[in-house]
């Protein structure tokens, strides 16, 4: 049986990946309205990895023999000034939801939950590409900057990213 307070820590997480999949589909959304369907559609796909995070998380507390707590997602911006503006709010958040999961470690580390610790690794290391990918895209953009072509590409590259299963879902599968 799994302790109150991690229970109570995974279930604010999967409450904080599905404000991220909210987040994500809300930019997918965005960039839809500004015809911009390849941006929108990598958007989308971050929004499935987001919601693949959340279960995740769910299907541990459930092997765990605990209990899942949906709770209320509040609202997301709906607006950005630019792709790039997108991009500087993902890496922020990105980075946002790293600490959560470094605060969620340290609390399985104080109450000498290991099976949960060991769990997080897996979304370590997920972070540590989602920050480098967010970057990297960010880094791309301030080379775009205000060349209508380059962007052109750009949206027709981030068209083409597809889903993957995340592989602790995958081997679930
Ligand atoms: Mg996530």
């Amino acid at each position: 049986m799994i302790k109150p307070t991690i229970q109570d820590a995974i279930n604010a997480q999967i409450n904080a990946e599905l404000w991220s999949a909210y987040l994500y589909l809300s930019m997918g959304m965005y960039f839809e309205s500004q015809g911009l369907s390849g941006i929108a559609n990598w958007f989308r796909i971050q929004f499935k990895e987001e919601q693949a995070h959340a279960e995740i998380f769910i299907n541990y507390l459930i092997q765990r023999g605990g209990r899942v707590e949906l709770k209320a997602i509040e609202a997301v911006p709906t607006t950005w000034e630019s792709v790039s503006d997108a991009f500087a709010h993902t890496l922020a958040h990105e980075q946002k939801v790293t600490a959560l999961i470094n605060d969620l470690y340290a609390l399985t580390e104080a109450e000498h939950d290991y099976a949960t610790r060991g769990r997080l690794d897996w979304f370590i290391s997920e972070q540590v590409e989602e920050e480098e990918t967010a970057q990297s895209i960010l880094d791309r953009l301030k080379l775009i900057e205000g060349d209508g072509s380059a962007m052109f590409m750009l949206n027709q590259e981030f068209a083409a990213r597809v889903y993957n299963v995340p592989s602790p879902l995958a081997a679930k599968a």
